[in-house]
């Protein structure tokens, strides 16, 4: 048997189910479990108490604990892993450093660069597939080419997959390293790394998305009715444990299959949309900074900053939206039919570019993914992959009666408003004299944005 390894997990924070880990521990006598907080990632953070650094920070003190319990530890590094990385791999001595593929464009840059001073070193870096079910070119059109429509991509990929697809990638834990030397950093407190902690509403680590995904089971029948209306539990939560990987995708799917429904078939159907996006920016990486669209990719957005300022608030005057955005900014989170009309109102009503709005959603969901941000962005506002048609406009106002028909969700983060009744609460304005004197009046009138948004979009 080959030495020793490392294993550098990222957006991978689990000890089970997980590729790398499982095929360092097969083939090496001696595995070290590493992680960097990368200075690049951190130091572009606009908040010292971002809720996604003490996500990542409490899922490896849970990792550190399991290791602990089993005589090893983890390896914390704080720097830049193209630097740390080499050298880590250098003072062990080991063979080689093992990851699981990570297709964003920074990080693709960042790996090569490791396994170039890796190999100067005549050490490897060996990766693997596990963040998604198909990457890259696995699902593909009859003739090799990519997909660009994501429902013949989900008729292949259902096609396509087998269990081995979604076997548990099973971790030896004989062969975690024992007794690593005292040169090999430990967890520091959260504060070390230059940030605070900061109150979370879910609980991280595995044990967090475990317990998330069994208690999604009893929804899992009833998702394809209840999975639009943001006041009730209808989806399983799991966005945030996918993201960092606390839950493995296989583990997720399987569930799906064991529990085989209508609701179920649905769920899987968002699970496929998740790797769609994975590979629209592994195949066309130009996206994530440019409209997918050519013919989108000049245009300029007339929308003021003063609407964008009172979006990012919460302060339109369109309850729905602020409700929202105001939700966002206090949890990191939004329901994903508040995602579509809250994308929809920024680009279609208020005319602002959809790139703003990505970056606002960037700096405060806690489960922000450039691939599924983006996607989620571009379509709403018809520049991206298999977008929404831009004729297609939501109007706020039926959007808010009919998926929070008893205001309920929009009492909860618009107390303003909240003494209005489920008829009124939807579009205060329309009370006239009667509308609440502490709520903004409408910024903008959503037929005549309307019509301005067909034309902006429609000269294309
Ligand atoms: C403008 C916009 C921005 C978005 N930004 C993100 C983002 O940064 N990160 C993110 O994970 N999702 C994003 N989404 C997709 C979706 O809103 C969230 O995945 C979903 O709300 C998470 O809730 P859940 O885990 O309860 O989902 P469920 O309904 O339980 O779905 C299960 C899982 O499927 C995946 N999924 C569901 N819908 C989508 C979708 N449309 N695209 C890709 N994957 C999906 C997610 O991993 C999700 O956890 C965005 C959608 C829009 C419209």
């Amino acid at each position: 048997m080959p030495g020793d390894a490392l294993c550098w997990i990222r957006r991978d924070l689990r000890l089970h189910d997980h590729a790398a880990l499982s095929a360092a521990t097969a083939h090496h006598q001696r595995v070290a479990v590493v992680f960097v907080f990368d200075a690049l990632i951190l130091n572009a953070l606009e908040d010292r108490d971002d809720k996604r650094v003490t996500f990542i920070y409490e899922s490896l003190a849970e990792i550190d604990a399991a290791l602990r319990a089993r005589g090893s530890r983890l390896i914390v590094l704080h720097g830049d892993p193209v630097e740390l990385i080499p050298r880590l791999a250098l003072e062990l001595r080991v063979d080689a450093v093992y990851a699981n593929h990570d297709d964003e464009p920074y990080a693709i840059a960042r790996d090569q660069r490791v396994a170039q001073a890796l190999q100067s070193q005549v050490q490897s870096l060996n990766t693997f597939k596990d963040h998604v079910i198909f990457e890259r070119q696995e699902v593909t059109t009859q003739s090799g080419g990519d997909f660009r429509v994501y429902t013949p991509y989900m008729r292949a990929w259902r096609a396509r997959l087998r269990p081995a697809d979604v076997a548990e990638r099973s971790v030896d834990d004989k062969s975690f390293w024992l007794n690593l030397p005292e040169s090999a950093p430990a967890l520091a407190p959260l504060s070390g790394y230059g940030f605070q902690s900061s109150e979370l509403w879910l609980k991280p680590g595995a044990s967090g998305g475990r317990e998330r995904l069994a208690a999604f089971t009893q929804d899992l029948p009833h998702y394809g009715q209840r999975r639009d209306f943001p006041a009730i539990s209808g989806t399983s939560g799991l966005s945030v444990h996918l993201r960092f990987g606390t839950i493995s995708i296989r583990e997720a799917v399987r569930h799906a299959q064991r529990h085989d429904s209508a609701g179920s078939t649905k769920w899987l159907n968002e699970l496929i949309w998740r790797d769609f996006y994975q590979m629209i920016m592994s195949r066309f990486p130009q996206a994530m900074t440019t409209s997918f669209k050519p013919e989108y990719r000049d245009l300029v957005w007339p929308g003021p900053t003063e609407h964008f300022e009172a979006w990012k608030e919460g302060q339109t005057g369109y309850p729905i939206v602020d409700a929202a955005m105001r939700e966002l900014k206090q949890t990191g989170w939004m329901h994903n039919r508040l995602r579509m009309i809250v994308a929809s109102f920024l680009t279609k009503d208020l005319l602002v570019s959809w790139q703003d709005g990505e970056a606002h959603f960037a700096r405060y969901l806690l489960d922000f993914d450039l691939a599924s941000n983006n996607g989620g962005w571009q379509w709403a506002a018809s520049t991206g992959v298999d977008a929404q048609p831009y004729f297609r406009i939501f109007n706020p106002i039926t959007q808010s009666q009919k998926f929070d028909p008893e205001g309920t969700y929009i009492r909860r983060w618009v107390p303003e408003i909240a003494h209005l009744d489920s008829k009124d609460i939807h579009a205060p304005w329309q009370l006239g004299l009667m509308a609440p004197a502490d709520y903004p009046a409408p910024i903008v009138d959503h037929a005549t944005q309307r019509a301005l948004a067909l034309e902006l979009l429609a000269k294309k």
